[in-house]
């Protein structure tokens, strides 16, 4: 397994895979100022396990087309949706963001939470516009720098991370240039991180180890399946220390950034 499918693995089975909520993904529809009152078709861009999916055919008279590069999360939203009586309303698409099969102007709304970066956000929302309709809706969650200044480890750690990253007004600029009219922002607060998304995660650390033979098993013995066991065993533990260290930084300057979600309309 590389490093990302070990990522998605330790994914699998969250109610989310990056830091939001249903209150603010309802909020985000407020926003955008989409309700019931005509049909819908949205297409949810690294849309994961469907959280975001899920909530937009239920409180819509909507169509989703959930769009994930991870087969595997597609699978479990099926039956996430038929729990909520809304399978018939969201067609999945195992494909990456960036090759979509769309048609131009096919759709009312783009949605994405916290996947655009895959792209970069500039890329992304620039190459989305075309599947919007004029005046079609644009929902967008995207880290951000919450001020203009911040302590430089974390300056650092970001740059390396993801070097977008940059404040909300520079990614409204974005919008700007790439062709959206921006008509909302707000900032997710710390409980879409901590508590529906990093104590989630944290509670998987253990089995997913223990899945990938780290901490001890396969440490003994000899031949060619052990030591790739080890090998993997390796690569999962550097994939929980790189977690836990992003969680550390969180908890230590997460005054200073945040899940910024941005709305818009095509111009
Ligand atoms: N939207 C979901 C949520 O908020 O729970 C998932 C967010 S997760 C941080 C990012 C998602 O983007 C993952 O589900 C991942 O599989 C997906 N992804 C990564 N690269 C992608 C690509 N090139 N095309 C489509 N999806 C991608």
């Amino acid at each position: 397994m590389d490093e990302y499918q070990l990522l998605a693995d330790l994914h699998e089975g969250t109610a989310r895979q990056g830091p939001g909520g249903e209150t603010e993904t309802l909020l985000a529809m407020n926003l955008a100022g989409l309700d019931s009152s005509h049909p819908l078709r949205i297409a949810d861009i690294g849309c994961g396990t469907g959280a975001s999916s899920v909530l937009l055919a239920g409180k819509l008279d909507a169509h989703v087309v959930a769009v994930d590069l991870f087969a595997e999360f597609l699978d479990q939203l099926g039956p996430r949706a038929a729990a909520a009586g809304v399978a018939d309303r969201i067609t999945t698409l195992a494909c990456s963001m960036d090759a979509l099969p769309f048609r131009e102007g096919e759709f009312d709304v783009v949605w994405s939470e916290g996947a655009a970066y895959c792209m970069g956000f500039e890329a992304a929302v620039s190459a989305w516009r075309r599947f919007l309709k004029p005046g079609g809706v644009l929902a967008v969650s995207e880290i951000t720098w919450l001020g203009a200044a911040r302590p430089s480890e974390i300056q650092e750690y970001w740059e390396r991370e993801y070097p977008e990253i940059d404040v909300a007004s520079a990614k409204m600029g974005v919008m700007e240039r790439c062709g959206y009219s921006p008509e909302g922002y707000f900032v997710q607060p710390p409980h879409c991180w901590r508590e529906h998304y990093y104590r989630p995660l944290e509670r998987r650390f253990d089995s997913f180890l223990a899945r990938h033979g780290c901490c001890g098993a396969g440490e003994q013995g000899g031949g060619a399946s052990q030591a790739n066991q080890v090998g993997q065993g390796k690569q999962a533990q550097a994939v929980i220390d790189a977690v836990k260290a992003e969680i550390a930084l969180y908890e230590q300057y997460g005054a200073y950034y945040g899940y910024g979600f941005y709305v818009g309309r095509r111009l």
